[in-house]
């Protein structure tokens, strides 16, 4: 899934800050576990509330909907939201924006929203293919001179030996499919298996996860050996309507939907146009009509919905009655605030108009206790393998509570930076002391601005 991942990437590092949540932490009959090991601690009504609402998405009540969190600022709103995707299910696409991200000098905002909703809708494509399946005894890189002098040596081919049940192969691969192979982590003894194109490598993976596909040239495809050993294998991609107008806005774009994967790692070379998205949505249809693709609608995360104007809501509107409409969350720290194109004096709940109000369902999250901040520097620090003294904890949890949450868990990297300089392995009070002297939070940095105007423009 390497290339594929790529180009969904650009929106990983919002969701590395909460790589601890795994789920909503719900019982069977819907109720917020307390000490769940999921991840979420407290704010319990909002995560049954999520648990209804999967239940809603998942019997397609949702249709035309949208939900709104609505709480202050580190309150778990991106967190929830993507508890939510998860309990949808494995892969579902997440994809969290922020209102303000959508405004570009080149790109119009319903172009730039119209992008993000195809990013929160996922295809999942599965097809039968005749493939070579072996465990791997061996897995040699051959080492040759380098014809061109230069680097020295440089690998000439790998040597790849594979037993099935009708013996020993051994095949001699191009070293950028060892590459592939490398990045998949196949070691001796993993069952892997290898595509055909007419008696060529195509693609080669592991049997339990999804095949690189190469960039090669049909005449640089190593043949493979002839006749035996073939057996049909379900193979099953996970992609995202958005990954597929890319690939396919590339020239050398199949119209096979398996073959477009593979030219996802070279640069854009036309622009994504109507046209091409619906030339793309038709071959979905088509590949859903013959039952070998799925449609997976995920959710399209709109953080900061005040930021949104009203060309937006006019657009979102639209969009979310599309039968293939993601699961949009918007959410909101504001409260009445300005509809943005409206007249200065509109004002709107969380700066949304009637219309779009109509829709939501609306879930509040609370602030924090000091004891809920506790154990979420808690959690968040064993998730980042980071160890804590009971007096730094409880520093952490003050700042929490009385700065901000999201000030609190920041303070963490700096504060094990600090403490391995001091060589030591655990996070001491000073450490988080000395990390906020370096780093203010933003209520002191308002202070200071003010105490100081004079110096600053
Ligand atoms: P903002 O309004 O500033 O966008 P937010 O409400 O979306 O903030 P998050 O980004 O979800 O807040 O939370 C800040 C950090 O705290 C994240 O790392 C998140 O995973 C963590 N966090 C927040 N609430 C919880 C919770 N209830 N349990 C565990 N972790 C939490």
């Amino acid at each position: 899934m390497g290339q594929v991942s790529e180009v969904s990437a650009k929106n990983e590092s919002k969701v590395t800050s909460h790589s601890h949540i795994k789920h909503l932490g719900l019982s069977s009959t819907g109720v917020a576990i307390t000490n769940d090991t999921g991840g979420f601690v407290g704010q319990a009504e909002a995560r049954e509330a999520g648990g209804i609402i999967v239940d809603l998405i998942k019997t397609k009540k949702m249709a035309g909907k949208a939900i709104l969190l609505a709480g202050g600022p580190g309150t778990g709103k991106t967190a929830l939201a993507l508890a939510i995707s998860q309990e949808l299910g494995p892969k579902v696409p997440f994809c969290p924006i922020v209102g303000s991200q959508i405004f570009s000098a080149e790109v119009k905002k319903t172009e730039l929203l119209m992008e993000n909703f195809r990013r929160a809708i996922g295809l999942r494509i599965k097809e039968i293919k005749e493939v070579y399946e072996g465990e791997v005894t061996e897995l040699t890189p051959e080492e040759s001179e380098n014809p061109l002098g230069g680097y020295g040596k440089t690998i000439s081919h790998v040597i790849l030996g594979l037993k099935s049940a009708k013996g020993t192969k051994t095949l001699r691969l191009d070293p950028s499919i060892y590459e592939s192979i490398q990045k998949e982590r196949i070691v001796i003894g993993d069952v892997i298996y290898i595509e055909s194109n007419t008696g060529a490598v195509k693609r080669v993976g592991r049997s339990d996860a999804y095949a690189t596909e190469f960039d090669l040239e049909a005449e640089e495809y190593v043949p493979l050996p002839k006749g035996d050993v073939h057996k049909k294998k379900e193979i099953v991609q996970d992609v995202t309507l958005h990954d597929l107008d890319v690939a396919n806005s590339r020239p050398q774009g199949g119209q096979d939907v398996i073959s477009m994967m593979g030219q996802l790692l070279k640069p854009r070379k036309t622009e994504i146009t109507d046209k091409l998205r619906l030339e793309v949505n038709n071959i979905v249809s088509k590949y859903i009509n013959q039952g070998i693709a799925e449609l997976i609608p995920g959710v399209l995360f709109i953080d900061e919905v005040n930021m949104l104007d009203i060309e937006c809501f006019t657009y979102l509107n639209r969009a979310l009655e599309s039968p293939i409409a993601p699961v949009v969350i918007f959410a909101s720290n504001r409260g009445l605030t300005t509809i943005r194109g409206c007249d200065a004096d509109e004002k709107g709940p969380h700066g949304c108009p009637p219309d779009l109000i109509d829709r939501l369902l609306i879930v509040r999250t609370l602030p924090y206790n000091i004891q809920e901040v506790r154990s979420i520097v808690l959690k968040r620090s064993r998730h980042e393998n980071l160890s804590l003294s009971q007096e730094a904890l409880d520093r952490l949890a003050y700042l929490g509570s009385a700065k901000s949450l999201r000030y609190s868990l920041q303070l963490l990297s700096p504060a094990s930076i600090l403490a391995g300089v001091s060589g030591r392995n655990e996070i001491a009070a000073e450490d988080v002391l000395q990390a906020e002297d370096l780093f203010i939070d933003a209520k002191r940095s308002a202070l200071i601005l003010e105490a100081n105007s004079k110096y600053y423009l």
